[in-house]
């Protein structure tokens, strides 16, 4: 097999790329080989793909052309993944000042799909994505899909807080592919009360799901719902695949009492989808690497397996923005060893991640922390970090992190959003810090609740 045959198209012009550019069942089924491929292939296949993205960046993206002219960084004399360290890592910060010069110069706004992100560290982040990449996320999504038992036309029931994700445009044709061609069914945790998780009940025994994909913190919730309450009338899938927020043990292992199926973790991320998840062994996560360059990393060293490190990702497909050594403020565990899956994939453990309580509004009703991330933290413009602690039923506190963007506007929006989503009678107090930081093993605590939101479910 020739690894190369499909992206040699990246050599050319990436514009002719958009033009004659796979579609995602082609990249699936290169996938599905790929991840056998011998160790020594798969990094020389990454070092292919990253210094074609290098040249191509130094040549269209004005940022990426300043930064390597000022490092002194020659993309065509990279001869080895290592040398990509001689750059500085791509910060949150530098995208959000410098967003425009990151898009590449080649590409027309028409070829770029815009995107953006509460973040795992509640730093909200817009970015583009190249609609040739969305086609080798999806084939890399529906791949670790596979690994779950999940496979085209198997029912999935979606569990999850933020209903765009799965329904970007919500027309005639994409509703005939949920119902018919991927199955599935959304069921929204964005907020959540008794009515809705005994509406859950029923439409999952209905629907007869084989796959959950979930919020890993609405699926336990729905599980101690469902254990809490003595039901025993209810849907049982195959696998539950969960992502988004940290899983805890304490959460996998009632989710697996109640449903008695394995759970698949998930970590990803909006800017560059799936980075890696579970396979039937359940020892450590493959990556995604055919699609994103790792490295982990503490104060800028590499640091050996089976320890703890932040995580760098470079999205190699991603010509419409590249994303260079991406610092996402994760925390993560390169792992050692084969796979008794047999894949050759590298392994990690995700270690940090986002943290999100669920949060209770002045009606009673219970939202996701996760999703308030996204519905409320990004939508309002200046705000560079955010956290939301909950102190009682009628009082959050809201650590801010002023961005440039900050104005009065930012706090009138503010207020709008608590009262939209917390309801008019909310009490808040704002505190502005200088950063918030995460915690040692390099969690988010996005928000913090000290209320049991079953005390509202039952
Ligand atoms: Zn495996």
């Amino acid at each position: 097999m020739d690894i190369f045959k499909p992206f040699a198209k990246y050599c050319l012009d990436p514009l002719l790329a958009f033009h004659e550019g796979s579609s995602h069942p082609e990249y699936l089924e290169e996938y599905e080989k790929t991840q056998f491929m011998t160790k020594e292939k798969i990094a020389e296949r990454q070092l292919f793909l990253l210094k074609n993205l290098l040249i191509h960046a130094y040549k269209n993206c004005p940022f990426y052309t300043e930064r390597f002219d000022t490092f002194d960084f020659n993309p065509y004399q990279l001869n080895a993944l290592s040398d990509i360290k001689k750059l500085p890592v791509l910060t949150k910060q530098d995208i959000q000042q410098n967003l425009e010069n990151i898009i590449a110069s080649n590409y027309s706004m028409e070829q770029l799909s815009l995107n953006q992100t509460g973040g795992s560290t509640g730093s909200p982040l817009k970015f583009y994505v190249d609609l040739e990449r969305l086609q080798s996320r999806k084939a890399s999504t529906y791949r670790h899909d596979r690994w779950t038992g999940w496979d085209i036309g198997v029912k999935t029931a979606v569990l999850w807080g933020h209903q765009r994700d799965f329904l970007p445009q919500q027309n005639w044709k994409n509703k005939i592919r949920d119902d018919y061609y991927e199955r599935k069914l959304f069921l929204d945790t964005s907020n959540i009360s008794a009515d809705k998780m005994k509406s859950f009940v029923s439409q999952l025994i209905h629907f007869q799901p084989e796959i959950y994909l979930a919020y890993a913190n609405s699926v336990y919730l729905y599980a101690r719902y469902l254990k809490e309450n003595n039901i025993t009338d209810y849907n049982r899938p195959h696998a539950i695949i969960t992502s988004a927020e940290v899983l805890t043990p304490v959460q996998r292992t009632l989710i697996e009492e109640v449903f008695e199926c394995k759970v698949f973790n998930r970590y990803g991320c909006r800017e560059t989808s799936i980075i890696a998840s579970e396979c039937s062994a359940h020892n450590g996560m493959h990556i995604s690497s055919e699609t994103l360059f790792l490295e982990f990393q503490n104060n800028g060293e590499d640091i050996a397996t089976g320890e703890t490190g932040k995580i760098i990702i470079s999205d190699l497909l991603n010509y419409g923005m590249p994303l260079i050594r991406y610092q996402i403020e994760d925390a993560g565990t390169p792992l050692d060893g084969d796979c008794l899956c047999g894949r050759t994939l590298p392994r990690m453990d995700i270690t940090g991640g986002r943290i999100t309580d669920f949060l209770v509004t002045s009606e009673r009703k219970v939202i996701s922390g996760a999703s308030m991330t996204i519905y409320f933290i990004a939508v309002i413009d200046g705000i560079a970090q955010a956290q939301i602690i909950q102190n009682s039923l009628d009082n959050l506190t809201l650590n801010i992190v002023k961005s440039l963007h900050f104005s009065d506007k930012t706090e009138i929006e503010i207020k709008e959003k608590i009262a939209q989503y917390f309801g008019v009678s909310m009490k808040y107090t704002i505190e502005y810090k200088d950063q918030i930081k995460s915690t040692a093993s390099g969690k988010y605590r996005f928000s913090i609740s000290h209320i049991d939101p079953m005390e509202f479910l039952s």
